[in-house]
């Protein structure tokens, strides 16, 4: 029976997938074009948008996948402009809304947004407009928290559905229904009741990044499994990827950004990302101390210090902002030349999504991640708890480890698109490739589980730094083995090899709580049985030095 239909489903998707959507025979196709050139004063609609409202005009459910700054927003803005009802716009955040909001009064589109904290005077107004068929009101943005809680907005919905006055439900950042997701919130579940409470109304689904498994999540989850999914191009040509070492010392680190800010990216804009407010105020500190324009930006800080920031790096009063992730949806400045990670980040598709704030306007843009293995645990101590956020974090150690592939195959391939274009040397692997050649490192994993056999006999037990002292024969005298020869090569290597054992499962992460933060000690990995056999390879692709 599931067979069936899920072969249903297919066939479905598939003859949807067929339908001529780019036409432009729909019966809303002229006054669409009026509108777009008219009110939104745009001349040419990009690629995807025309399919996505064709297909929403027409009532189908449709998922969007599309970089962010790509133009989701005009898929269902057009869409409300020339319908005679309303779209509701369900939308995570407050500042995004508002963003919004601001932008459509500018063109005298008439919107309203409801959220926990909106005023009694503006709510009764929007909920007014719901049930008025009269009402100028297009479109309204609601978060998922208001709906999941508000009986009156559910109720009042469900009038204005028999009424025939609502049109669409337009979802933004839609991957968070999706507890496979970097981004699960709770509240997006509610959202599951809306098909089969408003049975016709058609779904519109918006999303920057998410692979296949994440959006047949999606579709189940809203009850729209076999609906049209459209899918951008996720490659940015101009923008260049690069990792570096990030130096262990504060000071050294320090110096090499200053130096880039001071030359490479000298009058250009850019973004710096933190993970934690303490070091981005660390870090802006330290910067504005070697006389750099920058502003500091986080959840923490107070809204209207917040927008001043925002403003003076639009103006360019300010190079570049260091912020925590906290920065992000909304920002909209097509000439950010620089995107550095500070820190890596907690998911390959956090990192595309920041670092694809860089080069909107298409021109050549950097994207620069500084790694190093302490970063790894800062962050594992963080995640760990979410169902896959190792899994999330690993595959990122794992990009930045790399030193044989080209950074844009490996991005295409976590996104699950095919990659047989060109980088055209737009990354540090393709411009010089490594002479590094392939290497066996299982006597180097067998070394380390003999180091952590004998602390745990010594009921020791390591974090990755103390396992590393262990091996260079450094830290306390009962952890050290003098059969086990010190690496001949450099700290930096020793902690890639841990850290290439550690996300292919020869180590693992064990974590730990003490009374004000959480540690991360190394164990043998679930692999660890593998090597016991001598002929086991553990292959590398990295120049040991
Ligand atoms: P997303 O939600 O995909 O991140 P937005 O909807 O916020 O992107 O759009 C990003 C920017 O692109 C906005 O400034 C928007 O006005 C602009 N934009 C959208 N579509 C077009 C278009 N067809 N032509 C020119 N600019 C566009
Ligand atoms: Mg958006
Ligand atoms: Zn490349």
């Amino acid at each position: 029976k599931e067979k069936l239909r899920d072969d249903a489903l297919l066939k479905k998707s598939f003859s949807l997938s067929k339908k001529n959507w780019t036409s432009e025979d729909f019966a809303w196709s002229v006054q669409l074009r009026k509108a777009l050139k008219d009110l939104f004063r745009i001349e040419k609609l990009r690629e995807l948008q025309l399919p996505t409202i064709n297909a929403i005009m027409s009532k189908e459910d449709v998922i969007l996948i599309m970089p962010t700054g790509g133009g989701k927003s005009l898929c269902y803005q057009l869409p409300a402009v020339i319908s005679k009802g309303i779209t509701i716009v369900v939308s995570p955040l407050i500042a995004l809304m508002e963003d919004q909001l601001h932008g459509l009064r500018k063109l005298e589109v008439k919107a309203g947004m409801l959220y926990s904290k909106a005023d009694k005077e503006s709510v009764k107004m929007i909920m007014t407009a719901l049930v008025d068929k009269n009402s100028p009101i297009k479109l309204i943005y609601v978060t998922p928290e208001y709906m999941a809680k508000s009986n009156r907005f559910m109720s009042k919905l469900q009038k204005a559905y028999q009424l025939e006055h609502l049109e669409r439900f337009a979802i933004d950042e839609v991957h968070c229904c999706s507890q496979w997701g970097h981004d699960f919130r709770p509240d997006y579940k509610f959202l599951g009741v809306l098909k089969s409470m408003f049975p016709g109304v058609p779904i519109l689904g918006l999303t920057a990044t998410a692979p296949a498994k994440i959006i047949v999540d999606v579709q189940k989850m809203l009850d729209i499994s076999g609906c049209l999914v459209l899918r951008a191009p996720f490659n940015r040509p101009n923008l260049y990827y690069e990792v570096r070492r990030k130096p262990a010392d504060k000071e050294t680190c320090l110096a090499m950004i200053e130096n880039l800010l001071k030359n490479r990216f000298c009058d250009k804009s850019g973004i710096i990302y933190t993970t934690t407010i303490k070091d981005a105020e660390q870090l802006t500190t330290d910067l504005r101390s070697k006389g750099i324009k920058v502003g500091c930006y986080h959840a923490m800080l107070e809204a209207n210090y917040r927008s001043e920031v925002y403003s003076k790096w639009m103006s360019g009063k300010y190079q570049a902002v260091v912020a925590t992730i906290a920065f992000g949806l909304g920002i909209d400045k097509p000439d950010v030349r620089f995107v550095i990670h500070h820190c890596i980040s907690k998911s390959m598709e956090n990192f595309y999504q920041e670092s694809g704030r860089a080069g909107r306007d298409g021109k050549k843009s950097v994207c620069l991640v500084l790694y190093r293995l302490a970063d790894v645990f800062k962050l594992s101590t963080m995640v760990f708890q979410d169902k896959v956020g190792l899994q999330n974090l690993y595959k990122v150690v794992t990009y930045c480890l790399d030193q044989t592939s080209c950074r844009r195959a490996l991005i295409a391939t976590h996104f699950e698109e095919s990659w047989e274009k060109n980088c055209a040397e737009m990354c540090d692997r393709c411009r010089k490739p490594n002479i590094g050649k392939q290497i066996d490192i299982s006597r180097y994993c067998r070394q380390l589980h003999r180091i952590i056999t004998k602390a745990v006999q010594n009921e020791v037990r390591l974090t990755a730094l103390k396992l590393i002292d262990a091996w260079y024969g450094k830290g306390a005298t009962t952890l050290r083995m003098s059969d086990i020869p010190v690496p001949n090569f450099t700290r930096e290597t020793a902690e890639a090899v841990v850290g290439h054992l550690l996300v292919n499962g020869y180590l693992q992460e064990d974590f730990y709580f003490s009374a004000y933060s959480t540690i991360s000690y190394l164990k043998r990995g679930p692999k660890s049985g593998l090597v016991l056999d001598n002929d086991h390879k553990i292959l590398f692709n990295y120049e040991l030095c």
